[in-house]
């Protein structure tokens, strides 16, 4: 059985200071199937869209040995839309439009098959969804949970509900202060354990990323690159290589669990690279550790040197 990935499918338009597209591919449970294809099959996706969404790139995501049998096409229905707006410095952007469509009706539906799932990540959609999610789950499943800032303003209850019965949660910097309500990083993740996941991953963007569980502060490094085009789905590759790794390796030790971030961080860099899902879409394992050697060597010293 395979990584289970529950999430949003959109279509994404995106403008930064230099470019910018509409209606390309996006949503959390893209970027993170296609970000854990790289590491071991089967990745299994549920979700939804719309009678609008192309063809093509679900045979985009097959061709990644995705397996979209648990997705729901709804007949007459809109895909749901996003749209951002970048500042000059990357790292910040506004929200320009939110538009649910189908996800407003959306009753995630997991698969007999599926629903023994060791390793499961619950991308970004609203809390209440997600319980749903944990509720059709049997065994004891690791848990990787994502949110973002448009959930914690308006599910927050729904959300701390979430946040008792997952293992890991992935948010960036802001979130993690605006849940927390509590402007120091290290303060503010102490907070989060206390609702529930004992590992809480706050990314920096491209100032890398902080990793807390119970008796480690962990800090990586983002990959430096020259040309930033597209920070869209970054967090969500991050994720995606992040389970990507630990369904690989089955080991969820505080050990692993720091390779895995910097296997997540590895797969963000290339996010990051191109538009929509384009960084993420012609890689190869070989080239996936070739950039995480040179995050070793990257961050490597001794102090004789
Ligand atoms: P990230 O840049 O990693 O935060 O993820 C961006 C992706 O999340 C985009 O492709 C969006 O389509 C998707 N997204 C944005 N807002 C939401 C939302 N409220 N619910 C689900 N997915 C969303």
């Amino acid at each position: 059985m395979g990584i289970l990935i529950v999430g949003s499918l959109a279509l994404d338009s995106v403008a930064t200071p230099f470019h910018s597209v509409e209606e390309a591919l996006g949503g959390s449970a893209t970027y993170i199937s296609i970000s854990a294809s790289y590491f071991s099959g089967p990745v299994n996706i549920v979700g939804v869209v719309g009678e609008d969404f192309p063809q093509r790139y679900i045979e985009m995501l097959e061709s990644h040995n995705i397996d979209v049998s648990g997705l729901q096409v709804v007949q007459g229905g809109k895909t749901f839309r996003w749209s951002g707006k970048y500042h000059y410095d990357m790292n910040t952007r506004d929200t320009l439009l939110t538009e649910l469509n189908v996800f407003e009706q959306f009753d995630p539906v997991i698969p007999d098959n599926l629903r023994k799932s060791r390793f499961v990540c619950l991308g970004n959609i609203d809390p209440v969804l997600q319980l749903k999610v944990l509720d059709q789950l049997e065994g004891d499943p690791f848990v990787v949970c994502d949110t973002m800032n448009y959930w914690i303003e308006g599910k927050q209850d729904e959300l701390k509900k979430v946040l008792k019965r997952v293992n890991v949660l992935i948010i960036n910097d802001s979130e993690a202060r605006l849940l927390a309500h509590e402007p120091n990083l290290i303060k503010a993740a102490k907070m989060i354990r206390d609702m529930g996941p004992q590992t809480i991953i706050i990314k920096k963007g491209e100032h890398g990323a902080l990793l807390f569980s119970e008796d480690v502060i962990f800090s990586a490094p983002a990959y430096p690159l020259e040309m930033i085009n597209d920070p869209t789905g970054a967090g969500d590759s991050f994720a995606g290589g992040f389970i990507g790794y630990l369904f690989k390796t089955e080991d969820t030790s505080t050990g692993n669990i720091k390779k895995a971030v910097i296997y997540g961080s590895t797969m963000a860099s290339f996010c990051v690279e191109d538009f929509s899902t384009k960084g993420l879409e012609n890689l190869s394992y070989l080239r996936v550790q070739d950039r995480y050697r040179e995050f070793l060597t990257m961050t490597r010293f001794d102090e004789l040197d």
